[in-house]
């Protein structure tokens, strides 16, 4: 006989209850150790082998959150988070998740969820003004944006429509090249791997780690030569490596020129346009095809929210459409309604855009700049100490808020220092390398990350570096 595992009189109980757990968890990550101390297999070993036959009540459920759940956490939300890209979240964005799931959505075609359709495409076309993007990408233009799962995602569906137009040329995946820079994202070559490129060429950089246009052009031409099909190139904005920028307007034209689909990663430094001072390094995104930035990573909208602008939405839509009689309906046929099942790889569609919409309403522009601003500041004057002691060397600019140095005694001294400020805590870091050379990622974003914090850590880097 079925059982009902939870009343509505429960639910609203239980709710309340993690609510409260969840905001004593945000209270108590000021003193937590962010990596926890633990063997693989030691979470495992604390479930049962078999799943429960019988019905559990919900109080043990909840009892292990504290017994196993904590136990393997990684606190990715301590204000002493300094390491890869932050992946931050806030309590309107919370919230949003959970009436998201409360809801229970499918967005997959206007009609299937007129509400989750409509505010994602409003929302991004806010987005178009507040981050300075060129105004053709909004809905109401000929462009769009799409809430993705992933940068990877964005960057993979960029480098299938580009080959699609390639092949409309009647070239073959085989012959077909995909190029970005030697510091690009993982993902971009990943993708290019998926899409079925024959070919997936990294370019060169500058002394500050940004793609060189003359390269790119030079290994264009050369492919021509070869009898190869130059389809894509990817840039980005703010590599995770160092956060550099590749020149886009450069690129641009080099891509323009020789027909290629340019897409834009901007995962990480996207939200950084929200305020003017950092749009210069945006230059020429009118001329781009695709661009995708992150609001979870430094907006405050918890994984997943990844978005996909395009300037152009007909060669999306054309390779993604499918349309099963199942899915036929009438609004699609006579309005012009978006059905964002063909701006993605999968059907379903869950309410995504609630949290940014919350988000935004709930800081407002404004306090979301504050807070950029803030991170980009500490991170400019941990750049400067650092630049002032004679123990340290930084290796890359820093544009945003991620500083990237090393020890000048070398690669093991530095190695040593990570591992040593990782060890004793509260910060956590990343060591790095890039061709070799081994250095330090201090990256600022995490939602509570102040002046205190930043400092505390400079503090416990100035204790540990040996003398030169
Ligand atoms: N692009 C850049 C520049 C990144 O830094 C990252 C991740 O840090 C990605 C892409 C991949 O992001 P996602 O996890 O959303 O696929």
């Amino acid at each position: 006989m079925p059982t009902d595992a939870m009343s509505a009189d429960e639910f609203r109980r239980y709710g309340k209850q993690l609510i409260d757990w969840i905001a004593d968890y945000w209270q108590g990550l000021e003193d937590v150790t962010i990596q926890p101390d633990i063997e693989p297999g030691e979470i495992r070993a604390m479930l049962p082998a078999a799943a429960p036959e019988a019905p559990e009540p919900f109080d043990a459920v909840i009892a292990d959150l504290d017994a196993v759940v904590a136990r393997g956490l990684v606190h990715w939300q301590s204000p002493h988070w300094f390491a890869y890209f932050p992946a931050n979240a806030s309590f309107p964005a919370i919230l949003a998740e959970l009436v998201s799931a409360g809801l229970g959505q499918q967005g997959m075609l206007w009609s299937t969820s007129p509400v989750t359709t409509e505010i994602e495409s409003h929302v991004l076309d806010w987005l178009v003004d507040l981050l300075g993007l060129p105004a053709h990408w909004k809905t109401t233009g000929p462009g769009g944006g799409v809430i993705q799962m992933s940068a990877s995602d964005a960057s993979h569906i960029a480098l299938v429509v580009a080959r699609h137009r390639a092949a409309a040329g009647n070239a073959r995946p085989h012959d077909m090249v995909a190029y970005t820079s030697s510091q690009a994202h993982s993902s971009i070559e990943k993708g290019a791997r998926v899409a079925g490129y024959g070919h997936i060429r990294p370019i060169n950089v500058d002394a500050q780690f940004g793609m060189l246009p003359d390269a790119l052009a030079a290994a264009i031409d050369g492919d021509l030569s070869a009898g190869l099909t130059p389809a894509f190139v990817g840039s980005t904005i703010g590599t995770t490596g160092t956060t550099a920028i590749d020149p886009i307007r450069a690129i641009g034209e080099v891509a323009q020129s020789n027909g290629l689909w340019h897409h834009v990663d901007a995962a990480f430094a996207g939200t950084a346009m929200l305020c003017d001072e950092f749009r210069h390094h945006q230059d020429g995104l009118e001329l781009v095809d695709s661009y995708n930035f992150n609001p979870h990573k430094w907006m405050l909208t918890n994984f997943d929210c990844s978005v996909l602008y395009v300037a152009d939405r007909r060669p999306l839509i054309e390779v993604l459409e499918i349309l099963p009689p199942y899915l036929k309906n009438r609004a699609s046929q006579v309005a012009d309604v978006i059905d964002y099942r063909d701006w993605h790889i999968p059907l379903g569609r869950r309410f995504r855009a609630l949290k940014l919409w919350w988000v935004l309403r709930t800081y407002g522009a404004s306090g979301l700049r504050a807070l950029i601003r803030e991170h980009v500041r500490l991170a400019r004057w941990l750049d400067r100490q650092l630049m002032d002691d004679d123990r340290f060397e930084v290796v890359a600019p820093t544009p945003f808020s991620l500083v990237s140095f090393r020890h000048v005694s070398g690669d093991s001294t530095t190695q040593s220092l990570a591992s040593e400020i990782n060890r004793e805590g509260p910060a956590y870091v990343t060591a790095s390398s890039i061709d070799g050379m081994h250095f330090i990622r201090v990256s600022i974003g995490q939602t509570n990350t102040r002046e205190a914090h930043v400092q505390r850590l400079w503090q416990t880097l100035d204790r540990l570096a040996p003398p030169v």
